[in-house]
């Protein structure tokens, strides 16, 4: 006999989408959060869905990978993303939000539904096989229910190195050096810049590459498998002299009217920086301002030391620094079916990055899956999947049970995935230009998704809708 509640171990972005997804369909929730009795080494607050680095979920434009899932979700009344949307800041193309009133507003909307109860403990064990529960612990599940996990499944879990960037007080820049713009004066003027010549470049990446390293602690003996996606500061400039200007240190299509004319050819030669700093506004108003694409494992002192050498941010003053970690994750192609449900159990779901998908927002669509599968089941239904031409379900196709036989034929390690446009199918049409291609893909994926949406409604009132939906 099951259960009708479901338990949601973990309120970050995965568990908090789910557990709203499960409770607006009628079925009371036990949203489970550790924090903050119990934190992880990359979490500050105990608010939930905290953003522990970048404040941003991707370009907001539905013809990009990550713009056409916030658009999926958004079609499935997603709270990250609405609650996204309604704290937005002006961030050039992509959607960031203010972290401390996103996390905060996602605490308080899931902190007074009347379906929802919270508990502020640290889960230990799985449940019992009765109770629909879903794991969204993410990549800093707490050690002991780790190693539970690890028994249930008789698989170690995988695991890679991943870092955050620090945090600066806006108004400790120096605003006559440190200008405004986004790149190709594309939408508002987002960004921070500090400008670079190629001494100063040089002398900084010399101190970045001989920095000090904060501790791996236990993780040192092993070597530092970093995720690609995200790699630290000091690693990128260690590859090469100019990978940080080919990287996050970029210059190009970056201009401050005030070195004159831009399209005169000598003066931008002669005026262009050798590479360019970005900071962007982690609030409205920029009184915090993150460090793009600076995530670090460098020791604190050493942070405030070698990134005061940038230029405008000689006396900047940290709010946060770095940090590194590693992130465990589950062999899902081994473990879990496409409708989130693990092989071994039924009543057990994993959502979130703990299943090896990776940003913000494709946590957020893990837990919608989750969510909307835990809820058919606690009405005795059985789980969807979401179609393979949206992104959500090309995603979640790709880390779960369908992608096994592809990844074992191709003996190809599984590594976490994020949002993109490599996942799904091709169209019927084949469309050279790139634009015009994922433009297309977008609207396929709208129209199917919006037929989908209709017919899953209609499925959670009626019995007979299942074979029209998978
Ligand atoms: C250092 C670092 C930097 C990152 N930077 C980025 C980035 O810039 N952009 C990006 O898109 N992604 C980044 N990620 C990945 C990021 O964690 C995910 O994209 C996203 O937060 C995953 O959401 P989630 O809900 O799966 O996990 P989380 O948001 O981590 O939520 C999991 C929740 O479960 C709780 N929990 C854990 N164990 C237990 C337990 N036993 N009992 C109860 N509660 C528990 C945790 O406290 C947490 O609140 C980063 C991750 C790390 C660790």
């Amino acid at each position: 006999m099951i259960n009708k509640e479901v338990i949601v171990i973990g309120a970050g972005l995965a568990g908090s989408e789910a557990a709203w997804q499960i409770a607006n369909s009628g079925v009371p929730v036990k949203l489970i959060e550790m924090r903050p009795s119990h934190s992880s080494p990359a979490h500050h607050t105990s608010e939930f869905g905290e953003l522990v680095c970048s404040n941003s979920f991707g370009a907001l434009s539905p013809d990009r990978a990550s713009g056409l899932l916030q658009e999926e979700l958004r079609t499935f009344n997603s709270l990250i993303i609405k609650t996204a949307d309604s704290y937005a800041v002006p961030a050039g193309g992509a959607l960031a939000v203010d972290r401390s009133k996103f996390s905060k507003s996602l605490t308080d909307v899931l902190s007074t539904h009347p379906l929802i109860e919270i508990k502020k403990i640290e889960q230990l064990d799985l449940p019992e096989k009765e109770t629909i529960t879903i794991i969204a612990t993410g990549p800093l599940t707490s050690d002991e229910l780790a190693s539970k996990i690890k028994i249930f499944t008789g698989i170690d879990s995988c695991h890679f190195f991943d870092a955050a960037s620090p945090i600066i007080y806006g108004e400790t820049i120096d605003h006559e050096v440190v200008f405004k713009a986004s790149r190709y004066d594309k939408g508002d003027r987002a960004y921070f810049n500090c400008p670079m010549n190629k001494n100063a470049y040089i002398n900084f990446r010399n101190e970045l590459i001989e920095g000090e390293q904060a501790s791996l602690k236990d993780f040192e003996k092993e070597s530092a498998n970093f995720f690609e996606a995200c790699l630290p500061i000091e690693e990128i400039a260690r590859r090469g002299v100019d990978t940080m200007r080919y990287g996050p240190l970029k210059s190009i299509g970056l201009w401050n009217p005030d070195w004159g004319d831009l399209f005169n050819r000598e003066n931008r030669l002669k005026k262009r920086p050798h590479a360019i700093v970005q900071l962007r506004k982690e609030d409205l108003d920029g009184k915090l301002l993150n460090m793009v694409g600076f995530q670090t494992n460098l020791k604190w002192s050493e942070q405030k030391r070698i990134f005061r050498m940038i230029p405008g941010l000689e006396k900047a003053e940290f709010v946060r620094f770095g940090v590194m970690h590693r992130n465990t994750f589950l062999e899902s192609p081994k473990l879990l079916l496409p409708t989130l449900q693990f092989l071994k159990r039924e009543t057990l779901f994993a959502a979130g990055q703990i299943t090896g998908t990776e940003g913000y927002a494709a946590a957020a669509a893990g837990g919608l899956l989750a969510g909307i599968n835990a809820s058919l089941l606690a009405k005795n239904k059985s789980p969807v999947t979401f179609p393979n031409e949206s992104m959500i379900g090309s995603l979640i196709n790709f880390i779960s049970n369908k992608n096994q036989i592809m990844s074992s034929q191709k003996k190809n390690k599984f590594q976490p995935m994020p949002a993109t446009f490599g996942l799904v199918p091709e169209l019927t049409h084949r469309i050279k230009d790139k634009k015009l291609r994922y433009k297309a893909y977008q609207e396929r994926s709208i129209k199917v998704l919006q037929r989908f949406k209709k017919i899953l409604d209609k499925y959670f009132e009626k019995n007979d809708l299942l074979a029209e939906i998978n």
